[in-house]
């Protein structure tokens, strides 16, 4: 590896960490410097941010400690016959880099994530030091996420877990055959026995902090996890089954999606097209359906073509327009669990529209008001002042509320 000063490593670590897309600092507790002791916040101001290629924002709260690896991951860019320009942070670099963004306002804390070099534990073990002498040599109170090496001896990734806010470990492929095929040196089951074993900890911890106030944080803001889509043959149905075990399993605050970008230099084994970004959304909006609005993955699942979900409209309106016997529903008389499957009806209007209609009977015009827009949800609902008769049984209907997400989406363009 050839000598590169601080500068041009950061050039080179901060670009190879572009491509991992989980790194939303939600979740954790607050902390912050009140009283004019230690140093940084957990809440978000000053949060610098990146662009992956394809043009997404990223916050720039993330580095690779070294993009060096001793694996060979098709889909990874700094896999092992890899053609890049390599570089490596000692534990103090990084260190003094976090502090000095820091305390410039450009982050809100750190995302470290690395390569393999040498072996998981060395690797590991680097990594647990920078968030040690974060919080223990520089009272640093902002966030730290760090991305586990899973086959590291679970003795670090308990270390870890006493000082980074979130730990995760990516489960890469949706499938344990798109694992075995995309990357042969990773073990399916090594990566959820870490999981597992995170997931115990966080409970116990939960318990001990119950009893003593006192007991050490642990992984404060839990575990996620990404799995990179479109690089192998695992449709939506797949995804969204594979999301909802972890889920369950593991107990993860997230799953992210990353759709799968072209990297230079890319393996023969990839596919030669990128799959759409709406892909990657569609999966995110199947997600907060089945965490936040009581879907089950079969019912998810019901609403993909073929397996896929649909790109033209979101998978809460391609559930409906296959359940139009469940609609229109009353909005002035329909239980929560209920309201929340009407399209174009999210969480907080739901919640509004049950405070309000204790006072009143709810007309078009006042869900209007509690919401994004009536387009979308007209032939779904029964107001005081609204019966959608004809239109709910209309043939175009898809097409219609095809036009009306559209539009919608125009409005924040
Ligand atoms: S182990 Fe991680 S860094 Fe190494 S090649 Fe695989 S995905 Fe890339």
């Amino acid at each position: 590896m050839a000598h590169l000063d601080t500068r041009a490593k950061l050039a080179i670590l901060a670009d190879a960490a572009k491509y991992d897309a989980s790194c939303a600092s939600s979740g954790t507790a607050k902390r912050n410097s009140v009283g004019g002791k230690g140093l940084g916040s957990t809440e978000g101001s000053g949060i610098c941010h990146s662009y992956a290629p394809d043009g997404r924002c990223i916050s720039l709260l993330k580095i690779l400690l070294t993009n060096s690896c001793i694996f060979d991951c098709h889909y990874c860019i700094n896999r092992r016959s890899s053609n890049v320009r390599r570089a490596k942070f000692t534990v103090d670099e990084v260190v003094r880099l976090t502090l000095s963004f820091y305390k410039r306002n450009y982050i809100e804390g750190l995302f470290l994530s690395s390569g393999i070099i040498g072996s998981s534990n060395y690797t590991m073990e680097a990594m647990v030091r920078v968030a040690r002498t974060l919080r223990l040599d520089h009272d640093f109170r902002g966030y730290i996420h760090l991305k586990s090496i899973p086959d590291a001896d679970p003795a670090l990734l308990d270390q870890a877990a006493l000082y980074a806010d979130r730990l995760s470990i990516n489960v890469e492929l949706p499938t344990v055959e798109g694992l075995g095929k995309l990357a042969p040196e990773k073990d399916a089951v090594r990566i959820r026995t870490a999981m597992s074993g995170l997931k115990a900890g966080i409970a116990e911890n939960k318990e001990a902090r119950a009893k003593y106030r006192s007991a050490p944080k642990f992984a404060p803001a839990g575990q996620s996890t990404q799995m990179i889509v479109g690089a192998d043959a695992a449709d939506d149905s797949a995804v969204v089954a594979s999301a909802s075990s972890l889920y369950g399993k593991f107990g993860l605050r997230r799953v992210y999606y990353s759709a799968f970008s072209p990297i230079p230099d890319a393996s023969a084994v990839l596919p030669l097209v990128q799959p759409p970004l709406m892909r990657e959304h569609r999966l995110y909006q199947a997600d907060w359906l089945m965490r936040f609005y009581g879907f089950g993955v079969a019912e998810v699942q019901g609403a993909t073509d073929d397996g896929m979900l649909p790109l033209d409209i979101d998978p809460k309106t391609a559930w409906a327009l296959k359940h139009r016997e469940q609609f229109p529903m009353d909005v002035n008389l329909a239980p929560r669990e209920h309201l929340l499957r009407v399209p174009g009806l999210g969480v907080k209007a739901v919640n509004a529209v049950l405070r309000a209609r204790r006072q009143r009977r709810l007309s078009l015009a006042d869900i209007g008001r509690l919401t994004r827009g009536i387009e979308k949800l007209r032939p779904f609902l029964i107001a005081s002042d609204w019966r959608p008769v004809a239109l709910a049984e209309r043939d175009d209907l898809r097409p219609r509320l095809v036009k009306a997400e559209r539009s919608q989406l125009e409005l924040f363009g």
